[in-house]
């Protein structure tokens, strides 16, 4: 809500229907602290421990897990003492009693965590391969997390990385994974878990930069979130393709202009899309690594009034598009580097809404599409995944009447809409080489959205 005007109109009319206003999100921005405070680590064990010594800068780079983050870190709670970010380390859960000692610590600290707090917990799995109380309070955990993100209050956050057996809480996505939802640029991420499946990935040289050296490819581009995703990952590192149709020509080359990469006009619904995708990165930048699928359209209708007309054109810009786009660049023998595929789901994809059974066909398409993609990538280091949205503040939702817009807005634990940079940071994290552990999930950044909770 960059609008002034806009912003007025919209605290106008929340307060007209009765809604309290949204504390400002803080979001990323240059030499920003990683935390700004500090950190209570809780848990007992050999992974709180090394979670601690990581996040303190105690870790040595000769074990391999670089170096530590400096930030100063508290064991337990301090009287009085108000902490910036709470990590509760949980892997070692045998039973729901074994919740008590480190879920009311921090619990005890919940009400003096700073403005933008976060509460981020690292758990594992429960599987049906666990003994009953084992699974009872993995299980457990995951709906604590749902509950502090709906008490919380101030832009707080709450997350959790949640780890496959086997996975250590030194691998690179646990480790990048706590670093993104500790950090401001998660700031919409808000009631969510999630998975991490195995110890793949790599630890960037460079935190901030951490697709130096990368190619990355996103469609719809010209503006609104895939604008957002482009400069997002050009400013950590990556050489950006924005692609576009020829209609938004102006607008694609003022976004490739800005971040120094290239512009493709293109329908992606052209049966040689993937082609002409990779023969241009490999043309004009030597390689490909990423691929955003973000280009999207809507034809709302109330499913009893759905035309043909407006049901396909959804479904092939939504999901055949990237299907066929996919199947040409797994085939070509050149996306073989632990290459990225993101794709652009939405609550809708989730929990369905009214008006939308065409965009829900392919938003959940999506899900299904990414959960099916990633094992055809696994050998190579690679991953799919998703990244679904809530309400965000774009042209797209701009078209929506007024009131309908303000409700949607409050719909969520941080009652707000999200801004496109929210979900450019979560693709940054999906596409970057810390992320190589997460197979084909989908990460919704939703504030907490009620729909598809
Ligand atoms: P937008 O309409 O502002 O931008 C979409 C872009 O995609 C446009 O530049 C458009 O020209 C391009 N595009 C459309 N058809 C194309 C085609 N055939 N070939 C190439 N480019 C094409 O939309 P947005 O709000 O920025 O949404 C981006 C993505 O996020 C979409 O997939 C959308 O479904 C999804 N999403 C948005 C929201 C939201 O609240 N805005 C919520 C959930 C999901």
């Amino acid at each position: 809500m960059a609008n002034p005007i806009t912003a007025t109109l919209s605290a106008k009319l929340s307060g007209l229907l009765g809604f309290s206003p949204a504390v400002p999100l803080r979001r990323w921005a240059p030499d920003q602290p990683l935390v700004d405070g500090t950190v209570l680590v809780l848990g007992t064990g050999a992974d709180a421990d090394a979670v601690a010594a990581l996040l303190s800068g105690a870790a040595s780079s000769e074990t391999g897990e670089g170096p530590g983050w400096g930030l100063e870190v508290h064991r337990h709670p301090a009287p009085d003492r108000r902490y910036a970010a709470v990590v509760a380390v949980l892997t070692g859960l045998e039973h729901p009693d074994e919740l008590h000692a480190p879920l009311l610590a921090a619990a005890s600290t919940l009400k003096g965590l700073g403005r933008g707090g976060r509460v981020v917990t690292l758990s594992r799995a429960a599987t049906s391969d666990d003994a009953p109380a084992v699974a009872a309070a993995r299980q457990g955990v995951d709906a604590v997390v749902r509950t502090i993100a709906k008490e919380s209050r101030g832009g707080t956050t709450a997350n959790g990385l949640v780890l496959a057996e086997g996975v250590p809480v030194t691998a690179p996505s646990v480790v990048g994974g706590l670093r993104f939802l500790l950090s401001t640029r998660s700031a919409f991420v808000h009631g969510q878990l999630l998975a991490v499946d195995t110890a793949a990935g790599a630890l960037p040289a460079d935190w901030e930069k951490p697709l130096t050296g990368r190619v990355a490819v996103v469609t719809g581009a010209a503006r609104g979130i895939g604008a957002s995703i482009a400069r997002t990952l050009a400013r950590d590192g990556a050489t950006v393709v924005a692609v576009d149709v020829p209609t938004a020509g102006e607008q694609l080359t003022g976004v490739a202009n800005a971040v120094r990469g290239t512009a493709l006009q293109l329908d992606i619904t052209a049966p040689d899309a993937g082609a002409r995708i990779l023969e241009h990165a490999l043309a004009r930048h030597g390689r490909l690594d990423v691929v955003v699928h973000n280009a999207g359209i809507t034809r709302d209708k109330l499913f009893a009034n759905m035309t043909e007309a407006q049901w396909d054109a959804v479904i092939a810009v939504n999901i055949a598009a990237q299907l066929r786009i996919n199947e040409a660049l797994l085939t070509s023998g050149d996306f073989t580097d632990a290459p990225r595929i993101v794709s652009i789901s939405s609550t809708t994809g989730l929990a369905g809404n009214r008006g939308q059974a065409n965009y829900a066909a392919t938003k959940g398409g999506v899900i299904g599409m990414v959960r099916a993609t990633a094992p055809l990538l696994e050998a190579f280091g690679g991953t799919a995944n998703a990244v679904a949205p809530g309400f965000i503040e774009t042209e797209m939702t701009a078209k929506m009447p007024a009131v309908t817009r303000q409700v949607a807005r409050q719909l969520n634990s941080l009652q707000q809409g999200g801004l496109p940079v929210d979900v450019a940071e979560a693709v940054a994290f999906l596409s970057s080489p810390q992320a190589g552990g997460i197979l084909g999930r989908t990460l919704r950044v939703c504030g907490q959205n009620v729909v598809g909770a």
